[in-house]
């Protein structure tokens, strides 16, 4: 089972609007695949294509709002629970 966390991130620059985004962030290497992720990277991409990602280690899962991350960690489960 991998180890999962909340990751709120900005989007860009500028002020006004906030166009953040709650992302799901391993805390466990992935390797599934084509998928490789480090420790700290979100699901849908590698924290180096951030502006910023902030973990929020107290914040539940459930309030992620990035369709990628979730649809990849539905796949994820799925993948190991049919090993
Ligand atoms: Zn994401």
């Amino acid at each position: 089972m991998i180890k999962l966390i909340i990751g709120y991130a900005y989007h860009g620059r500028s002020a006004g609007i906030a166009h953040g985004g709650y992302h799901l962030v391993t805390l466990d290497p992935i390797n599934e695949g084509r998928l490789h992720r480090k420790p700290w990277d979100a699901l849908c991409k590698p924290q180096g294509k951030f502006w910023y990602l902030e973990p929020r280690k107290e914040a539940s899962l459930d309030i992620a709002t990035c369709t990628r991350c979730i649809e990849i960690a539905e796949r994820l489960a799925k993948a190991r629970g049919e090993k």
